[in-house]
């Protein structure tokens, strides 16, 4: 490893600043997992690292009128035990569980798990099952979008030089929406997913499916949502016969690759079982939030 400044900072708005100042020059280091490791093997150095893990902004999980903010800095420790979280959206909890052993997820972070954007990446799937947004800021000010929009491809987000991931927000109206997360690995503790999914639903009046979400980890370039498993199910009444096409169709739609982890072809059959398992679970919890709210 070359030598490089490191600069912590308190403050949000400087280390904006600093990021503005030197560019592709710069590093944040957030809870360090995949940074340390990047730079241990990397032949060229940052100029500068700035660690942004004692800003506390960056540590807030609050719910607003807008939605439920989880601060770029919060780790999948923080996630597993947030009280909000549990009760909002407790499939990011489970999701945020997988991940690596407890010292990975007291260090790592939600932040530095999307922006490095592994396809494999744990916190990913949940996110996009629940129409989650992400707030970038720069020295020219912030900009929001949908999470969907950040990944590019393996390794690579929109986010610009200079810029910094500082949130991201569940919007109010999916808070609670009932969603279930599953990951297939090679081994049950700290392995990295052959395949991830979530899947999130309402049941309409009539007790059927309604805005079906179902998002992909470690079979395509970046997490995706299968679309069109989702429009097949979207208004279809909750059988277990419409959940197993919609896992054949999201089979079908998805782009794994063959790696020294797994075919093509398991992957393609592990997403059919996750998907329409997932969905099955995802509809429990919908029945069981209509039961305790009183619904026929
Ligand atoms: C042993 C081990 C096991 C792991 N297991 C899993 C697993 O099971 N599932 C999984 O999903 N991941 C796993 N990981 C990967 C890693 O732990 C996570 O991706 C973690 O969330 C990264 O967060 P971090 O805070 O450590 O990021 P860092 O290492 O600090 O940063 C990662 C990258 O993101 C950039 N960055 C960080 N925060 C920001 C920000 N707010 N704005 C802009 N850029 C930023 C950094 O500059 C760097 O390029 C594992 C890692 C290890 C070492």
């Amino acid at each position: 490893m070359r030598a490089f400044d490191y600069l912590a900072t308190v403050d949000l708005r400087q280390a904006v600043r600093l990021l503005d100042e030197h560019g592709t020059s710069a590093r944040i280091l957030a809870g360090g997992t995949d940074l340390l490791a990047d730079l241990k093997s990397s032949s060229s150095s940052p100029g500068l690292i700035i660690d942004i893990s004692r800003i506390k902004e960056l540590k807030v999980i609050e719910s607003t009128a807008h939605g439920l903010r989880i601060g770029a800095m919060v780790t999948h420790s923080e996630i597993m035990q947030s009280a909000l979280i549990r009760e909002h959206c407790p499939a990011l909890a489970d999701a945020a569980r997988t991940i690596g052993a407890v010292q990975t997820r007291n260090l790592g972070t939600l932040g530095g798990n999307l922006v490095t954007a592994v396809p494999s990446m744990d916190s990913g799937a949940t996110l996009l099952a629940l129409d989650a947004r992400v707030v970038l800021a720069c020295g020219g000010g912030t900009r929001e979008m949908p999470l969907t929009d950040f990944f590019m491809g393996p390794r690579k987000t929109v986010l610009r030089p200079g810029e910094l991931l500082v949130e991201v927000v569940i919007p109010a109206c999916n808070l609670g929406k009932p969603a279930h997360f599953l990951k297939t690995g090679l081994r049950k503790g700290q392995a990295l997913a052959l395949v991830n999914v979530a899947a999130s639903l309402w049941l309409d009046a009539a007790g059927n499916i309604e805005e079906p979400r179902i998002a992909l980890g470690a079979v395509a370039p970046s997490v995706i949502r299968a679309m069109a498993a989702e429009r097949y199910l979207a208004g279809r009444s909750p059988q277990s016969g419409s959940m197993a096409e919609a896992g054949k169709i999201a089979a079908e739609e998805c782009r794994p690759i063959n790696d020294f982890r797994a075919t093509a072809a398991y992957r393609r059959d592990l997403v059919a079982v996750l998907v329409k398992r997932a969905l099955a679970q995802a509809c429990e919890r919908a029945l069981k939030r209509q039961h305790e709210r009183g619904a026929p």
